[in-house]
């Protein structure tokens, strides 16, 4: 589960990782109000407006503006409010700004320079490790500096027997060029920071920047904090965090019906049950010279009200020009399968695009039989190969 930047703040403020502080506003004058209440809480007499989108880059895209006084709050703020925020992130149409985040200024000037890096948390495949990303270059886009100067990326792994070590803090300090002061905030902010890491069972954190502020603190002025949807029954109350304006409207109601969708760019929609086959379905359209437009796994029970559901789902999307649909009989028998599209069809009526069933397994002959004398519009296919095929002929 994606969270917003303010979410993501105040989950690692609740493991004592220093944060610039923000209050969350839906108005032009709830946007005042909380500049009021930060200025009283703070002293800074700037403020950042932050759009709050699931999306990185916001800055790039004018999603992110300084504002020196009450009336800038209020201009900026009713600027970004309801705008279609365009960054390197999100689509061609952008993401719609439904909240902003209202920031004390934490750019001030002071006896020494601000200095921006970047820090991740995640989970490092490779090792079964969790890891501490961190580079000198903050504020930039990471991805560029792994590409142009991967020397200033440093990581450091930690053992889950020991958990993140003091000197192994100190390491990252010392790498971020630190000393005095700024050395010791940014050990504390590193514990503290792999603590929530830890204890918010995320799988993803990413601070960038994390500010070195002119007096010497350290700081977090932007969140990207993933949570591990699994272990959500652990966090109750993180449930309500979860934004469904953020998401794809077709993914979130896949996912009240137990289907596991995702939404892709191509022509052919899928239907298929089990991850791997799913995936093996994706390289054997693109074979055909088709381009898979969704990933769907019905799982173990595709009965004809969950075929029903899938179709529907899939028909949403009006790039799709065939439908494959691609079933293991297993534990579920083909027959059951195919008479399950046989009544989705009839229930939908006519669905224009032409649909190709290739059903393997238990019962599968009699399958076959079914889908050939129901009097559809719907080709079987027995061999991979042989559907392959067949999508290729209706996408000639
Ligand atoms: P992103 O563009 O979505 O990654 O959004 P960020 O939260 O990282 O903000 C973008 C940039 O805004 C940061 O890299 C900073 O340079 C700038 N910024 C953020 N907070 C402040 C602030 O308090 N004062 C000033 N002057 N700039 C800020
Ligand atoms: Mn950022």
């Amino acid at each position: 589960m994606n969270l917003h930047e303010y979410q993501g703040k105040e989950i690692l403020n609740s493991f004592g990782v220093r944060i610039q502080r923000g209050i969350v506003a839906q108005s032009p004058q709830e946007a005042v109000t909380a500049a009021k209440q930060l200025t009283e809480e703070t002293g800074t007499g700037w403020h950042v407006i932050k759009a709050q989108v699931h999306a990185g880059g916001r800055g790039k895209g004018g999603g992110v503006k300084l504002a020196k006084n009450l009336q800038e709050v209020e201009t900026i703020a009713g600027q970004i409010i309801g705008m279609n925020l365009i960054t390197p992130q999100t689509s061609a149409e952008g993401k719609k700004v439904h909240q902003v985040l209202i920031c004390e200024d934490v750019y001030y000037p002071g006896e020494s320079e601000t200095d921006e890096f970047y820090m991740s948390v995640l989970l490092n495949r490779g090792s079964g490790r969790n890891m501490i990303m961190y580079s000198t270059e903050g504020g930039m886009d990471i991805e560029t500096v792994a590409e142009e100067t991967p020397h200033l990326i440093f990581t450091e792994e930690i053992d889950p027997a020991t958990g993140l070590l003091g000197f192994q803090a100190r390491r990252v300090a010392f790498n971020l060029g630190l000393s005095g002061m700024a050395f010791k905030e940014m050990v504390k902010f590193v514990m503290a920071l792999y603590t929530a890491y830890v204890e918010s069972d995320s799988s993803l954190f990413e601070i960038n920047p994390v500010l070195k502020t002119s007096d010497n603190k350290i700081m977090a002025v932007d969140a990207k904090v993933t949570i591990d949807d699994n272990a959500l029954y652990r966090h109750k109350d993180y449930i309500d965090l979860r934004d469904i304006r953020e998401e794809n409207p077709i993914e979130v109601e896949a996912g009240e019906i137990g289907l596991n969708y995702v939404d892709l760019d191509g022509n052919v929609g899928c239907m298929v049950n089990g991850a791997g086959l799913a995936m093996a379905t994706m390289d054997l359209i693109k074979q055909a010279g088709g381009e898979p437009a969704n990933f769907l796994d019905v799982g173990g029970t595709a009965d004809a009200a969950r075929v029903e559901a899938a179709f529907r789902l899939i028909l949403r999307d009006p790039s799709v020009k065939a439908i494959l649909i691609n079933i293991f009989g297993g534990i579920v028998r083909c027959d059951r399968v195919a008479q399950g599209v046989i009544d989705a069809y009839k229930n939908m009526g006519t669905i224009e695009v032409p649909i190709i069933v290739r059903l393997q397994g238990t019962n599968a002959d009699i399958a076959k039989g079914l889908i050939d004398n129901s009097g559809l519009d719907v080709q079987s296919a027995v061999e991979f190969q042989e559907a392959a095929d067949k999508v290729q002929a209706v996408l000639a």
